[in-house]
């Protein structure tokens, strides 16, 4: 059932994307809705400019506090707060409003009170995006109304109450956002991987792993656990509904590779669904995605031809092992959004060319020896950015390495020692914001930097 809203006053905490689509969400069901924010006015404007939000933000504020204004707002005026991802629950002015006992909940839970309908959801640390556009693709595919929605920049609450009856959405959902869900209770909910991540932001990696474990506890009753039979963290879990599994191995999954098909479990039978080779999407970490992907699917859908085909037919997201250029032989392929180790090993592990890979930039806290495991393609890396020294300080005598500038000289020395098969791979283990605004302008910057040197774009 819809909440009634109506003239109550929300402070919505944190005016990026999600702080401006939780406004709007609530002022079309007749809410008062104070933005706030710490930053001031004009660093606010300039996100909104930046990231193309004026539009939306216009409409989804009676009033703004930024610049730390917001904490004289009296807590007794408040029916909630809704805090955005990138606000930290330390925060001393929503400590205080918590402590007044004004309920706080993220933009993720205030969107799902609001959509009638089944929800999927998935997280995990790597993999989020492309699973859920790729789930979302399938659903359309089979003729399931869906729309990818959530961290990957189209917030659920831009969406959640406006969906046909229909239709299953299909909701990425960061930590962040799992931190503070309550009702939020998905028809399916997907956990794909685990692995070291925003410990910048997490006291301890038990403190993060149990925010992902959130969307087990909440799936529904009547609905479906879907997880990694690798992922021995989530295998412990308590969930909500039935157990799926999907994998690598048969045994007790449900979707998993083999002989070179992805196959499904339906009913009592095996099905090969579909060949590996006809998939769009051939690394590694994608494959095992799109085992997560018919595993989410299958108590949704009855056609197995229509998932099959949906999951031929998904041709990937920008910025994720994507081919954006080619100068002869060579290959510059950007996996910009690798922006943790985990990441990287992923896409390396069993890579089938000679690789020069690029790497660095602002560090999550992470240690970086991971990377020297997978190594076996990787000819040379091209360090940059602030953690480009701890990089290469890991990869010592496994590897060369040689330092960069900037993202432009990256690329050209690169470019210098590929050999003429070799790719040129962005990829790297990093946050961008010591170089650049976000994870996709460096992308683009690797892409602008391979077309300098005369690299065709494809
Ligand atoms: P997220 O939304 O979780 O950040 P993306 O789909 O944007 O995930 O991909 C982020 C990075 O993770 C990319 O480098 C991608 O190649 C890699 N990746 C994708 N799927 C997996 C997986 N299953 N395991 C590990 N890494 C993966």
């Amino acid at each position: 059932m819809t909440p009634s809203v109506k003239d109550r006053t929300f402070l919505v905490l944190g005016l990026g994307r999600s702080g401006c689509a939780a406004g709007a969400l609530l002022r079309r069901h007749g809410a008062r809705v104070i933005g706030a924010d710490d930053a001031d006015v004009t660093s606010v404007q300039r996100r909104w400019r930046n990231e193309d939000l004026e539009e939306l933000a216009e409409s989804a504020f009676d009033q703004l506090e930024v610049g730390g204004a917001w904490t004289a707002v009296a807590a007794g005026d408040l029916h909630a707060v809704v805090l955005s991802p990138g606000v930290p629950p330390d925060n001393p002015g929503l400590v205080a409003l918590r402590a007044a006992g004004v309920p706080v909940h993220g933009e993720l839970e205030w969107a799902a009170r609001f959509c009638g309908g089944r929800v999927v959801a998935v997280t995990g640390t790597n993999g989020k995006s492309t699973t859920t556009a790729w789930i979302a693709h399938v659903l359309e595919t089979a003729g399931v109304p869906s729309s990818a929605l959530g961290n990957l920049g189209r917030p659920f609450s831009m969406e959640a109450d406006i969906l046909p009856e229909a239709a299953v959405p299909v909701v990425e959902c960061s930590s962040f956002q799992l931190e503070t869900i309550d009702t939020f209770r998905p028809a399916v909910g997907v956990v794909l991987n685990l692995a070291p991540d925003h410990l910048d932001r997490y006291e301890d990696l038990a403190a993060y792993y149990a925010a992902k474990a959130r969307l087990a506890a909440n799936v529904a009753d009547d609905g479906f656990f879907v997880t990694w039979s690798g992922c021995t963290e989530a295998l412990t879990w308590d969930h909500g509904g039935r157990r799926l599994l999907f994998g690598a191995d048969e045994e007790g999954s449900q979707a998993w590779l083999g002989d070179g098909y992805v196959r499904v479990r339906h009913g009592d039978t095996i099905r090969d669904l579909v060949a590996v080779q006809d998939l769009a999407l051939q690394s590694p970490p994608n494959l095992l995605n799109a085992t997560a992907v018919a595993a989410a699917v299958l108590p949704l859908v009855a056609d197995l031809d229509a998932v099959a085909e949906g999951l031929r037919s998904f041709r990937g997201l920008a910025h994720r092992h994507q081919l954006v250029g080619r100068l002869g032989d060579v290959r510059f392929v950007n996996d910009t959004k690798a922006t943790n180790v985990h990441a990287v090993c992923a896409g390396l592990d069993g890579y089938p060319s000679p690789v020069v890979l690029i790497a660095g930039g602002s560090g999550k806290g992470e240690d970086y020896s991971p990377l020297a495991g997978v190594m076996s393609a990787v000819r040379h890396v091209v360090t940059m950015g602030q953690e480009g020294p701890a990089i290469a300080a890991a990869l010592a005598g496994v590897v060369p390495t040689s330092a960069a500038s900037g993202l432009a000289e990256a690329v050209a020395i690169a470019a210098r020692l590929a050999a003429p098969d070799a790719t040129v791979l962005l990829s790297p283990a990093c946050a961008s914001f010591d170089m650049f605004r976000n994870y996709r302008e460096r992308g683009e910057a690797f892409a602008a930097a391979a077309r300098d040197l005369g690299a065709r774009e494809v």
